[in-house]
């Protein structure tokens, strides 16, 4: 990794974990979700990056993927524990981290110990020569120690620029993985999920978040409205995932065109992602950069 792409990486990481500091600090019952979501992202570009993807918010039983939409009406409500995942990019430079709070009560600081406690282990571990599969046997390990369960099917990942999701998956358990190993100067987001459910998640309804596919579709558009849509959701979202919000705040009144798009295949919405028995789910994410004798924390 040259000079100036590990200067990029460190501005991301430092400004995303700004942000995910200072919207838990936001984070109290009766606040509006969507306040809370709009709040991180304008720190993020006030602090000069860009957006990696929406804020993600999700609680309880919900593991992953949902950012409020425009008019959301919902509030966090005491005893939530919320999952607050934040990205924030440099020239497109990802930093990904995410942590639990339960707001007010303390049913749940076991669980929420465990997937802490199972990244700090394997950051600890991680090197040039650490077999995946013993990454993801350290975070099984360790949370089965407190009694739960890592989700088997959520992965950290690797980091590409203005690729959030590149090749390479970190498991959360011993299963996955094989003996493969990484390369010094890898960046990777590692986010271990625990539950006192089943150990996976299902895909539910939609995100409010969506990416932009970028295929030879896009020429065959004959809708001269969704073309123009589809031209301008490309320049200003690219390859990186983008909130109904942030469409919204584009294009107003032309929610139809969207689905339209989605139809033809030209814009994936993600779905959120439940626990498949219902159970309470708390994850911890950081990004690294890998290393022959260690990882650097940078978030
Ligand atoms: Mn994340
Ligand atoms: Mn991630």
């Amino acid at each position: 990794m040259d000079e100036a792409t590990y200067e990029n990486y460190k501005q991301a990481g430092k400004i995303a974990a700004d942000a995910r500091d200072y919207g838990v600090s936001l984070l109290k019952p009766g606040v509006h979700l969507l306040d809370v979501a709009s709040n991180v992202e304008k720190r993020i570009i006030k602090n000069g990056a860009g957006l990696a993807f929406p804020v993600n918010i999700a609680l309880n039983t919900l593991a992953a993927h949902y950012s409020p939409t425009h008019d959301d009406p919902r509030t966090f409500q005491r005893g939530d524990v919320v999952k607050l995942d934040v990205g924030a990019h440099v020239n497109g430079y990802i930093a990904d981290t995410a942590v639990t709070v339960e707001l007010e009560t303390h049913i749940y600081d076991d669980l929420i110990c465990a997937s802490a406690d199972a990244l700090t282990k394997v950051i600890a571990a991680f090197t040039t020569h650490l077999p995946l599969s013993d990454a993801g046997k350290t975070i099984e390990n360790t949370i089965t120690s407190y009694g739960f369960k890592p989700i088997e099917n959520l992965m950290g990942h690797g980091l590409g620029r203005y690729e959030l999701h590149s090749g390479v998956s970190i498991p959360n358990v011993g299963a996955l993985g094989g003996k493969s190993t990484l390369h010094d100067g890898d960046v990777i987001a590692i986010e271990p999920f625990a539950t006192n459910g089943a150990g996976h998640v299902i895909s539910s309804q939609g995100s409010n978040i969506y990416l932009y596919k970028d295929t030879i579709k896009a020429k065959f558009i004959r809708d001269n409205k969704a073309k123009l849509v589809c031209d301008k959701i490309r320049t200003h979202f690219g390859t990186l995932p983008f909130a109904q919000r942030w469409y919204h705040e584009l294009f107003p009144k032309d929610d139809l065109v969207m689905k339209k798009l989605a139809i033809l295949g030209l814009i994936k919405h993600y779905p959120q992602l439940v626990e498949a028995k219902g159970g309470m789910v708390t994850q911890k994410e950081h990004t690294v950069i890998v290393r022959e004798d260690g990882c650097e924390v940078i978030t």
